[in-house]
């Protein structure tokens, strides 16, 4: 049967998801990532447990009965768009979605498919990985089965050119492996090529499948601010949310280093920061911009 979940917030903007897993009973992807959260599994190209299409409509349609629901997510315990019957999945999603959005997360690999890219360019919202843009580091972390790097990071810039929805590249850091200087500056490269609306640098959140760490919030920020793109969002570690007291002055020097997500200030700040950085707002010393789904503050230009 196929699975859904709520998801907590898919975004602010996009509010209540629908989590839809195209592959519940097992782990089928074509990677094999070291921080996959799964467990490791010998990476396939292809579903064999396919989930019958009119099961997950069916579910979904209930689902939608239901609840209310702002956003359906199409994931898998895997690689969603390994799904045989997505294209016509993604067609029948929106015959009943009514207002509410459609997005998928998926590890980029098959972007280089022009009918998965056709399927794709259907959607509200994609997400796509790029952990690192050099062969060999691409190759040991997320252990791909049959994908050119290069080749998927250039269908990645051509579906931007053709996607009208909001794009999204998630980059994990791994210690050891792209979490260096040299790392970023390449992948800061291949996102200027792509030119995503948002880039989602995080580390691991939950259990990997292998003996690998994660790097520290401070490693993440450092990291995040060698990519030249104006929405970068640092997704901390939950070990390390620790929200803090800002001053007025301190507020607006974070801000002049990095805009911050909303999402990000909320981590960040305390409770009392936040109330001062609402005055800043009312002030017109900072400005809210929405890029990516997410509201973004950065300090007003001309306060
Ligand atoms: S792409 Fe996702 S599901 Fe596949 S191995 Fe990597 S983390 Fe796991």
């Amino acid at each position: 049967m196929p699975a859904y979940t709520f998801g907590p917030v898919a975004s602010r903007r996009f509010g209540r998801s629908l989590g839809v897993d195209l592959s519940p009973e097992t782990k089928q992807c074509n990677y094999d990532c070291l921080y996959c959260e799964l467990g490791g599994a010998k990476s396939v190209d292809r579903f064999t447990q396919i989930a019958p299409i009119e099961g997950v409509v069916a579910d979904v349609k209930a689902a939608l009965a239901r609840h209310s629901i702002d956003a359906i997510t199409l994931t898998a315990n895997g690689e969603p768009t390994l799904y045989p019957h997505l294209d016509a999945l993604i067609d029948r999603l929106h015959a009943l979605k009514s207002e509410a959005k459609l997005m998928i997360l998926s590890n980029g690999s098959t972007i280089t498919d022009e009918a998965i890219q056709s399927a794709l360019l259907k959607l509200d919202r994609v997400k796509l990985s790029l952990d690192s843009a050099q062969a060999e580091t691409f190759k040991k972390l997320d252990r791909p089965k049959g994908v050119d790097l290069e080749q998927m990071i250039e269908a990645m810039a051509v579906f931007r050119k053709r996607f009208t929805g909001e794009l999204i590249i998630e980059i994990l850091v791994v210690a050891g492996l792209n979490d260096t200087e040299a790392e970023f500056d390449a992948l800061s490269n291949a996102i200027g090529r792509i030119q995503p609306d948002r880039v989602d640098v995080g580390t691991l959140a939950r259990p990997p499948a292998y003996a690998i760490t994660g790097v520290s919030t401070d490693r993440l920020n450092a990291l995040a601010k060698r990519i030249t793109h104006p929405c970068v969002q640092v997704i901390a570690p939950p070990a390390s949310k620790q929200q803090e007291r800002y001053s007025r002055e301190e507020i607006l020097a974070t801000l002049r280093r990095r805009p911050l997500s909303q999402q990000e200030a909320e981590a960040l700040f305390d409770r009392p920061t936040l109330t001062l950085l609402a005055d800043l707002l009312k002030a017109r010393a900072v400005e809210r911009t929405e890029s990516g789904g997410e509201i973004f503050y950065t300090p007003a230009k001309n306060p």
